[in-house]
């Protein structure tokens, strides 16, 4: 084997560890076929694509992002308020991390823990959880440092976005001022001849709120989006805690297939059973389509926003993997922390 690999241009030692490529090719010089062995993620977490015949249309998830004081807070209480008046009368929404508002024409989920550090901590675990980021820019002030990073993040993510004119009401708004602006970084309102969406509102005075809503639904149709709600579920973790009382709970925004009390899951390094769900008016529901945000107990441990949560087979494997990632993961912490106490001892003699 030695001699072959020497020919491919190989200078191996005998506990040489090859990659894939080179196995193949010297594998078939011995007549020999090299299959991948899956890894034990790829065993457990394998998914079939979803076939069309399968999908159905699913609601977008939408993440508010831009400067300081521009307004997003405001903006997300003013879309809650004016949903909770409409359907529910004096029903107070729960704080899970997100929420869903329902419109004539559909609804709406909104990540309710505005910012780039939430997308961001998403992001860096891989999770794409955003459809569409709302870039709130208050009409008095412009483009800010935070907004000019909050649009980079969603170019960078793939996700389009649509831009809220906030304080329209204030008298030294500039709306035409901060388009101009806007498009300096590729973002031409549509009246311009651009493919960007803006709406003028005030969070404040609750104006526009209506028309922004529509204009995001109207956005996400172009989109597309879709789903499988007939299969184990799977989605992101966008908050989790430890509760006093029930243990660790999490919001899981669940993406595709559908959630259901009793489910064996893995999300990050702990598995569970999922013991009770409760969604964005506090209620408690048995299961939870795509796009749906719902509050799950029976985690093991609290697993970190932007965590992929998986529903498994069976107990056994959920097991399995927690307990390889939880090893992986003491290893990686292993690391660090050690050269970190070499260093520290060397300070001190
Ligand atoms: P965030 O930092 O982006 O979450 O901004 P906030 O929602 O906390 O708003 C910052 C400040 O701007 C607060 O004092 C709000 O009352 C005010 N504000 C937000 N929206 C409006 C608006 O539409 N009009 C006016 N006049 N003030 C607003
Ligand atoms: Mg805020």
């Amino acid at each position: 084997m030695i001699m072959h690999l020497m020919k491919l241009g190989v200078m191996a030692s005998i506990n040489q560890r090859l990659d894939y490529e080179t196995l193949q090719a010297i594998s078939n010089q011995f007549g020999f076929e090299a299959v991948r062995k899956l890894t034990l993620e790829e065993q457990i977490l394998q998914d079939e694509p979803d076939d069309a015949t399968n999908l159905l249309s699913r609601s977008p998830v939408i993440t508010i992002m831009g400067h300081v004081d521009h307004g997003k807070t405001s903006l997300l209480d003013a879309i809650r308020q004016s949903n909770v008046m409409d359907t529910e009368a004096g029903q107070i929404t729960q704080h899970i991390g997100a929420y869903h508002v329902e419109l004539e024409s559909g609804s709406v989920v909104f990540l309710d823990t505005p910012g780039h550090a939430a997308f961001t901590a998403m992001r860096a675990r891989g999770a794409q959880v955003t459809d569409i980021v709302v870039l709130v820019v208050a009409a008095d002030d412009g483009v800010m440092p935070q907004t000019v990073e909050a649009l980079n993040h969603a170019k960078a993510a793939g996700v389009p976005i649509l831009v809220v004119l906030n304080k329209m009401d204030v008298e030294s708004a500039r709306p035409d001022h901060v388009k101009r602006q806007l498009a300096e970084y590729d973002l031409v309102p549509e009246e311009w001849g651009g493919q960007t969406i803006f709406v003028e509102i005030s969070a404040k005075e609750r104006i526009g709120i209506e028309e922004l809503l529509e204009m995001l639904l109207l956005e996400a149709e172009l989109l597309e989006l879709s789903a499988n709600p007939n299969k184990p579920a799977r989605g992101t973790v966008a908050e989790a805690k430890l509760d006093k009382g029930r243990g660790p709970v999490a919001t899981v925004l669940v993406q595709n297939g559908t959630l259901r009390v009793g489910d064996v899951f893995v999300a990050g390094r702990y598995n569970g059973k999922v013991r009770a769900m409760i969604n964005d008016r506090g209620h408690h529901v048995k299961n939870a389509p795509p796009s749906t945000p719902v509050e799950v107990l029976g985690f093991t441990g609290v697993p970190e926003a932007g965590d992929q949560f998986f529903v498994v087979g069976s107990e056994r494997d959920a097991k399995a993997l927690s307990e390889f990632r939880q090893a992986q993961h003491r290893a990686t912490q292993l690391g660090p922390q050690s050269r970190v106490s070499i260093q520290e001892g060397d300070i001190k003699e």
